[in-house]
């Protein structure tokens, strides 16, 4: 198609006056538009700005991502969680500078051959910094568009999906693709929004068709969800007194894949069940919820002048508090920091 769809032409009109003033988007070019987008995956942009911004001053070039350690990487991530992307962005830095002599791609294929990008990111990358007219479908996109053309399949299986592919390829602007994959996005976050969607204020809203028939509440549909496992989770907290008085304790660095990947903490048994561990000597339970797993954890605790506990680790001092720990840990040790201040205070 050579020429915009009528109705993209009026989102973009609207975009004009709407799109939000984001740093990202003043002078956009594929380093900072890459940070950004990876960043703002799973993160509110009030939030993700603050990041974009620390990560462009430590590393201004994708030649200085590439050179940090992963210990920086991870230390500069540090609240945003979902730690892999953190790992996955580093990599990609690295192959860019090993493998690409330092060019990042310009294409949405060349993009998707780097470690962790998808085909979101390398689509709102090469439309937005290199005009490639791809469309881009996030969780925003997809909402908006299965209201507009009222979709009634489920947009997480193969024919909803293929429904939204096929209106996001037939409505991207061929000339401004990274303009209307935004403005796509723009509608999503501001009008179109999951609850209460502000369908007076929608520039499209003579042309959307849940909102003719009265299904707008009732899209996007979605296949019923599997089940979150429970688990138990104890951890093992050894603490020892090093040669100088510094009380410090055990910590290892998890695998890079799967659960936790790549952060610190405690040695950890993990069980699948709602069975609590036949101890009295543990610390709990701590609730924690995740998006495939309801955890309930326990803590033991221990002081040791033998062996260290496991062959891979280090001591640490306790006072350190620039460990990346998971976020269930991180919990626990304020929750144990607050109550021995308070003890402290009492005492
Ligand atoms: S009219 Fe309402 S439901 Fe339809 S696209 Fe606009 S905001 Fe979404």
């Amino acid at each position: 198609m050579t020429t915009a769809h009528p109705i993209t032409d009026r989102l973009l009109s609207w975009y004009a006056d709407h799109a939000r003033n984001l740093p990202w988007r003043a002078a956009p070019e594929a380093y900072s538009t890459w940070l950004s987008e990876v960043i703002l995956q799973q993160t509110r942009v009030d939030t993700g700005t603050a990041y974009w911004h620390r990560f462009l001053a430590e590393f201004p070039t994708v030649q200085d991502l590439a050179a940090a350690s992963p210990e920086q990487v991870m230390a500069l991530w540090k609240g945003l969680g979902y730690y892999s992307r953190a790992r996955n962005l580093h990599a990609a830095a690295q192959h860019v500078v090993n493998e690409l002599h330092g060019e990042l791609p310009h294409s949405s294929e060349g993009w998707r051959q780097l470690p962790g990008i998808g085909p979101y990111t390398a689509a709102a990358i090469a439309s937005i910094c290199f005009s490639e007219p791809v469309p881009v479908v996030d969780g925003n996109v997809q909402r908006v568009l299965s209201r507009l053309f009222d979709i009634a399949n489920p947009v997480d299986r193969k024919a909803g999906k293929a429904a939204i592919d096929a209106a996001a390829a037939e409505l991207v602007h061929p000339k401004r693709p990274g303009d209307s994959n935004q403005a796509w996005m723009e509608l999503g976050a501001l009008v179109c929004t999951p609850k209460n969607p502000k369908c007076g204020d929608c520039p499209l809203v003579q042309d959307c068709q849940a909102r003719a028939t009265g299904t707008v509440s009732e899209r996007p549909v979605k296949s019923a969800k599997k089940a979150a496992v429970e688990m138990q989770v104890t951890f093992h907290v050894t603490m020892r007194h090093s040669a100088n008085g510094e009380l410090q304790w055990w910590v290892e660095r998890r695998p890079d894949s799967g659960i936790w990947g790549g952060l610190e903490s405690f040695p950890v048994h993990m069980e699948e069940g709602r069975r609590a561990p036949n101890r009295l000597d543990l610390w709990g339970p701590v609730r924690h919820i995740l998006t495939h797993r309801k955890m309930t954890a326990w803590f033991s605790f221990e002081m040791t002048d033998g062996p260290n506990p496991s062959g891979t680790g280090a001591w640490l001092p306790v006072s350190d508090d620039s460990r990346t720990w998971p976020r269930l840990i991180a919990k626990v040790i304020a929750e144990l920091q607050a109550e021995a201040g308070l003890r402290a205070v009492k005492n």
